[in-house]
């Protein structure tokens, strides 16, 4: 059996449950397993019907706990279900909670944690991943033979699914929660502004650096520049110190990684911590006024100048096109 972890928000599955059952249905071609999805949450009933349409089995965990998701709880669920529907390979999503939970359930169910793998498959009975290690300059071939593997992906390594034409069955799951997995009180979550779209699942991201010189001036052109794209806001480590926005939005080494169709870095120097977590983004615009800028040795395309300049004229362009 191969188990996908299914996450969500505001009642749909999110793109990284569809990035799984792409890699799970692979998997389980493979090795001649089932495939089956789980969700977890307060009401996640809707997200069952949807993952329904993609997936033969759907299990399903409902606990008011279960949102805010707590990781304790996230992991006597993963494990329940992984132990009773006998799964070889639990795939979890890359995200800041299925890192949290995912190596907390390979612990538990005895098995091996391949962690933020960007491609996965069987080699005879082994599980093989690719890991971008080294500031992703280079990629790791690991491999498990252990009787249960647990994979983190990765968010937007994979392509997502598409539909599969059968209606799969939905399954309640009852877990056996224990005190102390509701011991620990989620803090509050820094939210993406209303109707912004979440950086991860953005298709288009928008990030500034430290050379905007305010927050303010941040606020004004990347933000403005974002929204009117309906884009997600990134910002430098840079930007993050100097406390312009909230750390959600560091994208590189220590902050997101994101992978949307186009990447605009807006005066971002391209140190290679800020490389690691943008440079599978299929197409790259960076503007900059120093063209000797490392962000130009990635980009698809480059401008040089300044852009308290370029940014009001692209917004003007962008104006006489609405
Ligand atoms: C362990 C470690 C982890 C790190 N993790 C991260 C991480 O996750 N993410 C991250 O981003 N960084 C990370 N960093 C920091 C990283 O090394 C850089 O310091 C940071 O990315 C620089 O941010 P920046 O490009 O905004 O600023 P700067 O390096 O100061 O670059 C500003 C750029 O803006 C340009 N510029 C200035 N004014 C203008 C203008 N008016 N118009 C156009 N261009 C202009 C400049 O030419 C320059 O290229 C990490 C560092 C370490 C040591």
């Amino acid at each position: 059996m191969i188990l996908i972890v299914a996450e969500h928000a505001h009642g749909a599955a999110r793109k990284s449950a569809f990035e799984l059952v792409a890699a799970g249905r692979a998997l389980a071609t493979a090795s001649g397993s089932p495939l089956a999805a789980l969700v977890i949450g307060a009401d996640p009933s809707s997200v069952a019907t949807e993952l329904a349409g993609f997936v033969p089995d759907v299990h399903v965990v409902t606990d008011p706990g279960l949102e805010p998701m707590r990781s304790e709880m996230a992991t006597r669920a993963v494990v329940h279900a992984a132990e009773t529907l006998g799964a070889r390979v639990v795939l979890v999503p890359g995200s800041r909670s299925g890192q949290s939970y995912g190596p907390r359930v390979a612990m538990r169910l005895g098995g091996a944690y391949l962690e933020d793998v960007t491609d996965v498959s069987y080699e005879g009975s082994d599980v093989v991943a690719q890991r971008p290690t080294y500031l992703a300059r280079i990629s790791a071939t690991v491999r498990s033979q252990a009787q249960r593997v647990v994979v983190s992906v990765k968010l937007g390594a994979l392509a997502v699914a598409p539909l599969a034409d059968a209606t799969g069955r939905v399954h309640q799951l009852d877990v056996p929660f224990a005190d102390e997995d509701r011991r620990l009180e989620p803090g509050p979550r820094e939210a993406a502004a209303k109707g912004r779209v979440a950086l991860e699942e953005a298709d288009v991201v928008v990030c500034g650096g430290r050379g905007f010189g305010s927050s303010e001036a941040f606020e004004r052109h990347v933000v403005g520049l974002a929204d009117r794209l309906g884009a997600g806001v990134g910002a430098t480590r840079a930007v993050v110190d100097a406390g312009w926005r909230p750390y959600g939005e560091q994208i590189g080494q220590t902050g997101k990684a994101v992978a949307p169709s186009l990447y605009l870095a807006l005066a971002v120097s391209g140190a290679v911590q800020h490389l690691s977590g943008m440079n599978r983004s299929r197409v790259i615009v960076a503007v900059n006024k120093d063209a000797d800028a490392p962000i130009f040795k990635v980009a698809d395309y480059g401008i040089v100048g300044d852009v308290l300049e370029v940014v009001p004229a692209l917004e003007e362009a962008l104006a006489g096109r609405d």
